[in-house]
């Protein structure tokens, strides 16, 4: 009959949609195959990275950080942090107590960093940095104090020692002008004289994965890598000094920065990047660099699925084919979202209410497909992360010469922790990529603010040892 007809019209166009919106997905499923080439592919620029021959054009640019030990415990006094380039810009007030009763008090404020002095001139955005110290000072009293500071600075920064760092580029949301190729540390010291309020002693320069693996190793010794899973991606680990051909010395080990995020920068992914990839990527304020991270990391993970989102509204498969202003607004999806939605304990009628609050009136069909499509999209992030991860660990074991290392990875960031199963996944492909090597995590408390503490705490004891 007519209507027996129609009704298999219709369950054929939706099983046809449905087998287009998993294929549209299966790009972003990776084999094991795939991940194990993920993970050869970050080994190889990794030595790219680290030799003398090969450093300038590599794209994984394995830093050199001038810390040389992670902590022993002997670390002492009272010390200033400032973390920029995470969720939140801060200030701290570190004191760190050694002996017996070793102990880390900290004492913090929150800063906002306005859109417009991200983006804005170099000069404003130190300038609103000093700003926020001066009232973080008040705060704690301590105007006349001179005290020695750690600046958590999470970009990359080329170093010549553990207080010189020049901007090689900006990541994630930040842009402010004249700052890339200066050395962010004189910027600095510039900005606070210009103020005149107060005097600093800036000691020590520390990307946030560096601060995050002190901060580890300070509770547990076997902790030699930092990995951040955050706003942006990123890692480090002890490196042999005899591997680092761009700093002179053999003798022992210095971690090294790696910048992991421009992975991928010199096409070496292009095979598992997909269009909506390639889509992010052009509408971000870096074009063609940090490909890796905009995979990966919680700043852009929102923005793949929002481009799959458009895509299949677009076809029809979506929203009813209607794409709205939120839809096309950049950012809307932040992690604390995708982690809501990917809640297990979450029911699909309160996924509806989330896409709801966003402004996306969907159907029970869309929040379904909406949760898929988050789901793969982080799935991919947790895995590509791991196989990252899986290179260095088995980097490391190889340097010391063994079949088996047991090694600690101190870990932050709001995508490691908040979502509900990234942390999962990627424990899982690293332990599947690297069978050799037993892999402790250790989420760091506060690491910028601590580890930045710590670092300066070393540098202030080697400046008065040199001094002697
Ligand atoms: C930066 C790294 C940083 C990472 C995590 C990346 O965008 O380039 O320096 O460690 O984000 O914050
Ligand atoms: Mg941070």
């Amino acid at each position: 009959s007519k209507g027996a007809a129609m009704v298999t019209a219709v369950a054929y166009r939706l099983t046809e949609q449905a087998r287009q919106i998993q294929q549209t997905l299966a790009e972003f499923r990776l084999s094991k195959n795939q991940l194990l080439e993920v993970k050869k592919r970050m080994r190889l620029e990794i030595e790219r990275g680290l030799k003398k021959d090969t450093h300038k054009e590599a794209t994984v640019k394995m830093l050199p950080t001038f810390v040389r030990s992670t902590p022993d415990g002997t670390e002492n006094g009272d010390f200033l942090a400032l973390d920029l380039g995470g969720t939140n810009f801060r200030v701290l007030l570190v004191k760190i107590r050694s002996g017996k009763r070793r102990s880390v008090e900290m004492h913090n404020k929150i800063y906002a960093i306005p859109i417009e002095v991200m983006q804005g001139t170099g000069e404003e955005l130190f300038d609103h940095i000093v700003h926020c110290i001066s009232d973080f000072l008040d705060y704690m009293g301590m105007k006349s104090a001179r005290l020695p500071l750690g600046f958590t600075f999470s970009f990359p920064c080329y170093q010549t020692s553990l207080d010189a760092g020049i901007l090689v580029t900006w990541t994630k949301g930040f842009k402010a002008t004249d700052c890339e190729g200066e050395d962010v540390v004189e910027l600095l010291r510039e900005a606070i004289k210009r103020k005149e309020e107060f005097e600093l002693d800036v000691v020590a320069i520390v990307n946030d994965t560096v601060g995050t693996m002190m901060t580890c190793a300070y509770e547990e010794p076997t902790c030699e890598i930092g990995l951040i899973a955050g706003t942006g991606s990123n890692a480090c680990y002890m490196e042999e000094m005899k591997n680092i051909e761009i700093v002179p010395g053999n003798e022992g080990r210095m971690c090294v920065n790696m910048e992991w995020g421009a992975f991928g920068d010199n096409g070496c992914l292009d095979d598992i990047r997909t269009i909506y990839d390639q889509a992010v990527d052009e509408n971000s304020l870096n074009e063609g660099k940090q490909r890796y991270e905009k995979m990966c990391s919680g700043m852009y993970l929102g923005e793949i699925v929002r481009q799959i989102l458009i895509d299949l509204t677009k076809r029809g498969f979506l929203f009813r084919g209607q794409i709205s202003e939120t839809l096309k607004t950049r950012g809307i999806f932040e992690t604390k979202f995708l982690s809501q939605i990917e809640s297990d304990r979450l029911a699909l009628l309160q996924v509806r209410a989330i896409l709801q609050q966003l402004g996306l009136d969907s159907t029970c069909d869309d929040s379904i497909i909406v949760k898929e499509v988050c789901g793969t999209v982080s799935r991919r992030a947790a895995q590509i992360c791991g196989a990252g991860m899986a290179a260095v660990v088995d980097k490391i074991r190889e340097n010391r010469g063994l079949d088996h290392l047991d090694v600690t990875v101190g870990v932050d960031g709001t995508l490691y922790k908040l979502h509900p199963h990234f942390s999962r996944i990627f424990l899982q492909t690293v332990k599947e990529l690297a069978p050799k090597c037993d892999v402790n995590f250790l989420l760091s408390e506060d690491g910028s603010g601590k580890g930045a503490a710590l670092i300066t705490a070393v540098g202030c004891r080697q400046r008065e040892l040199d001094a002697q």
